[in-house]
Parts: structure tokens; sequence; C-alpha cells
């Protein structure tokens, strides 16, 4: 019998495969099932049918089914034991502990002794904060921000007094091992023995984990000084890329509406609350991750980041669109009007004024690209860059329908034609092999002795479009030629230019000795040139990457040879993002 059998029992009853899977997928009653379209593969009519009364899901397109389990599985693309663990945390059931090593055993104990610690210690800033004189300096700050005693009680907001030892000596009062108040990260050794507080002389913000356990702390300064922002360090508990500051308080509402805002700061989930808006998060001074969004997608179907007008955060959630095109999250930006934080937002606008925005949020993928538009040259070049960084994003979304419609808007925004960035993402995903034009035309056919296409076509490029000699006429640019004629005719030509600044093909050729090379040469010359107009710019484009693909495959072999794993996977990693 499975060593889980009990607690998936468990599991079963308190969950709903209804629910569960409908945070998922959009389903509608259909008799005595529910049916929507199958996440598992490209469904165009609903074929995914969920029964509430036998607990199990089924898609009569791709064959896919089974209980909630299979489906985290499959969906969350975790292991059978990983869903057990995810699943029993959703739903608040304890899973019986494997055969645990003492060693396992004192890591699972003193974690549960962080935590209470931590608690302790939340109590204890609270405590300063609210009913001593030693906290007015706190009050003072939170005042200041009309963040009202029911927040404070909220969200047990405190203070650190600048005392060196208030918290040492409140722990040591309670018996409290100061070895592991070390560990919790609230104490720092000192050189010559004993301890003193990490935070002083701060706000403290206490950071929960969804089960409402302390994990770590944010301690903010009240004057201008340095950092800004204390966090507890890394800790075998208080991990900042999974936790997020809120979500303890916001899930039941995240829950209820679907929806979930992430902001900036602190305090910005403070004000919102404050202002009655339940559902926010924020991140704890990081990037959001991979492991924040899952956290998330469990609650909510859809994200909302909100930002300041004038916040570097932008370019952040620029770089975030990956990871939600990946886990496919929709997710959409709402930028605040200049000036306004979303506290000031609702003390001068309110709450209805901020769900209208929230509404008319625009969605983050259309933020991605319109920023990107603005960032990089006009014309085809900068479209070019834009295609380059999108298309491995889309060739990893899994639905096929999510990914067409993200295409179709690329296409439509950069102005490009839907088969450009088809045959990419073919190329991509390995169904296509080529490299686009200049392996398309290599089946042209030529009479000159060159070797090798890729070399007449680069040297057709550089004579007839003289433009792109500084760019192509490099040392690099040799790496994609194998046959010796070419060879000297990039050199003449490089060295024209080094010398000139710019290159007369007709000149070049009129004082060549006769040979081969002024064959070859002039066969070019009299060829008609194989790119015009923007294919010229995108063709410079491809041969460098050829150059950088050769460049990272030598690298590749190199560290393979070496035996440097880490170099190799970040190479590895690198070639795929191509
Ligand atoms: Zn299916």
């Amino acid at each position: 019998m499975d060593f889980y059998q009990a607690a998936k029992e468990e599991i079963k009853r308190s969950a709903d495969i209804v629910e569960l899977i409908g945070q998922y997928v959009q389903l509608k009653k259909a008799g005595l099932n529910h049916v929507g379209l199958c996440p598992f593969h490209g469904d165009k009519d609903p074929s995914f049918s969920v029964s509430s009364t036998k607990q199990i899901f089924h898609c009569f397109g791709c064959k896919k089914g089974g209980d909630i389990f299979t489906f985290w599985m499959e969906y969350h693309k975790v292991s059978y034991s990983q869903a057990i663990k995810e699943l029993a945390e959703k739903y608040h059931v304890v899973l019986p502990e494997k055969k645990i090593t003492p060693e396992k055993r004192h890591e699972l104990d003193l974690k549960e002794e962080i935590y209470r610690i931590n608690g302790a210690a939340a109590a204890y800033y609270n405590y300063i904060l609210v009913k001593t004189a030693l906290g007015k300096k706190g009050i003072g700050y939170f005042d200041k921000r009309s963040i009202t005693p029911e927040i404070i009680d909220r969200f047990k907001l405190g203070y650190a007094s600048e005392d060196w030892d208030g918290l040492t000596r409140f722990l040591s009062g309670r018996d409290v091992n100061l070895e592991k108040a070390e560990k919790a990260g609230l104490l720092i050794t000192k050189k010559n023995g004993g301890y003193y507080d990490r935070f002083r002389g701060r706000v403290i913000f206490p950071i929960f984990t969804m089960e409402g356990k302390v994990a770590g702390f944010g301690g903010r300064v009240l004057d201008n000084s340095l950092p800004k922002y204390l966090n507890t360090p890394e800790t075998s508990i208080f991990h900042k890329g999974e936790l997020l500051y809120g979500l303890n308080t916001a899930f039941p509402h995240i829950r209820e509406t679907g929806r979930v805002v992430i902001v900036e700061g602190y305090t910005d989930v403070l004000a919102l609350n404050k202002h009655g808006f339940y559902a926010a998060v924020a991140t704890l001074g990081t990037a959001l991750t991979q492991n924040h969004l899952r956290k998330l997608k469990g609650f909510s179907r859809e994200i909302i980041v909100v930002f300041d007008a004038d916040s570097a955060g932008k370019s952040a959630a620029v770089r975030s669109l990956p990871l939600f095109l990946n886990e496919g999250l929709s997710a959409r930006v709402m930028i605040l009007p200049e000036g306004d934080d979303p506290d000031t937002f609702m003390n001068s606008r309110g709450l209805d004024a901020f769900l209208s925005h929230l509404d008319r949020a625009m969605p983050l993928y259309d933020f991605y690209i319109e920023s990107k538009l603005k960032t990089v040259e006009p014309g085809i070049a900068g479209k070019l860059e834009i295609l380059k960084e999108v298309i491995p994003v889309l060739s990893e979304i899994t639905s096929d329908i999510q990914r067409s419609v993200y295409i179709k808007h690329l296409c439509e925004r950069c102005d490009v034609s839907e088969s450009v960035v088809l045959t990419e993402l073919n190329r991509l995903r390995g169904t296509v092999s080529g490299k686009g034009n200049i392996a398309r035309l290599e089946s042209v056919q030529t009479g000159s002795g060159v070797k090798s296409l890729k070399e007449y076509h680069l040297l057709n490029l550089i004579i007839h479009s003289p433009g792109i000699a500084g760019r192509a006429l490099v040392d690099d640019f040799k790496m994609l030629i194998s046959t010796d004629e070419v060879v000297k005719i990039f050199n003449i030509l490089a060295e024209e230019y080094r010398l000139k600044k710019n290159i007369d093909p007709a000149q070049i050729l009129e004082h060549m000795q006769e040979g081969q090379e002024r064959d070859i040469f002039n066969e070019v010359m009299l060829s008609e040139p194989i790119y015009k107009g923007p294919a010229v710019e995108q063709a410079v484009l491809e041969f460098e990457n050829r150059i950088y693909d050769i460049k990272l495959s030598n690298s590749i072999n190199e560290a393979k040879s070496s035996g440097n794993i880490e170099k190799l996977n970040e190479l590895v990693k690198l070639r795929k993002a191509i």
C-alpha cells in the first residue's frame, strides 16, 4: 500500500477536483460534468471533461486523465511525491514523515525552533512599537504614512530600537538559545564573544509564510541612511526567491477574486490594505521568480503588476515576461500616474478609481513589445532585435492556442509576416534545419571556384553593399571563409577599408592582379546583388549570428574537453537562448 495512502485520502476529501482544476482551466457545466479546453494539447473544441461525482478528469482528445494527483503532476510537471507534497500544503494536510534520519530530524527541529524564535522576536518588536516609549519613533514613521493601528495589528508591524542588544537581552531572558537566534538571522556574533541585534533603529515588517509562521523580517530605516531596507539573510527557512510579503493575509482574497496585484514594496501592500484592497503582495526587494509565480498560480488566474510611473521596476516587469509566458499565466501591467504611489493614488482617487485602473491594465506582453519598440532603433534592425528576443520565449509556450495568439500580436505590432516567425519557431523547435535566408539561398548555383555558397553570399553582400563594410570587414568574419582566394579578397577589401574608411569595389578590381582572385571578384561584381534593401541588414545579422554560433560551439567544445561542467551548462543554456 502507498505510504501516503491515508494522506492522499485526506487530501481528496478536502479538495474538490472541479474547484482545483477550475483554478487553471476555464470550466463550464455540461450535464453531469464540467468541460473546458484541454491544457495538455492544442484543444479547439472543449474535449476536456471533469467529473465532480467521480473526482476524475479525462481528455477525449489526447486521452490524458486521472485524479487530482495526476492532474497536478501533469500540469505542474512535477514528480508524484512532489505533487502529494504540494497538494498537502495547499489543503493543509499533514504528511506522515518517511523514515527520518537523525540529521534530517535535527534539521527539521532547527527549522521549527527558528520559526518559534522568529515568532517571539516579532512579538517583541510589535510590543516595543505599540506599548513602549522606545517605539515612539516607529509610531511617528507609520503615522506619517497614515498607517493605522488596525494595519499595524493585522501585519504585526514592529520597531527595533537603537539599542545594540534589546532583542538579545529579551531572548536570553526567555531562555532562547542565542546560537539558534543567530541562525535565524536575528543576532550577529561579536568578534570577542556574545551577540548583538541585527535590526536596530528600524521599523520592522515580519514576513510570514502561507501558514502564518514568521519566516523572517524586513527592516526599514527612519531617515535616509543606507541600507534603506535590511532583510533577514537567507536562512534554512527564509528564501527571498520564494516568499511574498502579504501572501498569508492576501490569499483568501486572491482566491475569491481570481486575481492578485504585485506591488513594489511592503508599504504599498499596507497602503492598499488600508484602502480596502486586500489581494496584494510584494516581493522582498528582489525580482519575481518562477517559484513566486507558482505560489500565486494556485489561487489566481491573473496577475497584475503595479508600478510607479518613474519606477525602475518597469524594466523588471519587462524582464519577467518569459516567466509569465512559461507559466502560462496571464499578466498585466498597471502604471500609476506620474508622481503617485499606491497610497497617494488611493488617497486622492479612492478604491473605485484604483479598481477601474486595474481593469484597464495593459497586458504584460503588449507592454513588453511597446517598451521594446521604444528602446530599439527604428526600422528593421530594431524589429529583428525584438523578434530575436521574443521568439525563443514563444517557442517555450506549450499551449498552441496561446502561442498563436502571441505570434499574431507580435507580427501585427512589428509588421512582419507570420511565416517569418513560424519558420524561426520551427527552427528553434528543431523541426526545420537551416538558418533563414542564407540557408534557403544555398540551393543557388554558382560557376565560380568558391568552395561554399555562404562565402559567395558574403562576398556578394560586401561588394554590392559597401555601406556595411565597417561591420563585415572585421577579423571575426574570416571564420566564415575557407577558400584561400576568398580570404585574399577579404584581406584586400579589409586593408582598403582600414586605409580609406570606405571601399570602392570597381577601383579595387582595376588594381587587382590577374589570377583566380580577380576572376572571382569579377564574377561577383557582375552578378546581381543577392541582398537588397532591408535584406542587407538581415543578412549581416545572420552572418553575425553564425559567427556567434561558431564561437559558442568552440567554447562549448573547449569547456567539454576541459571538463568545466559549470561553464558548459552556462554555454549550452546560451545556445538554447539564441
Ligand atoms: Zn487533451
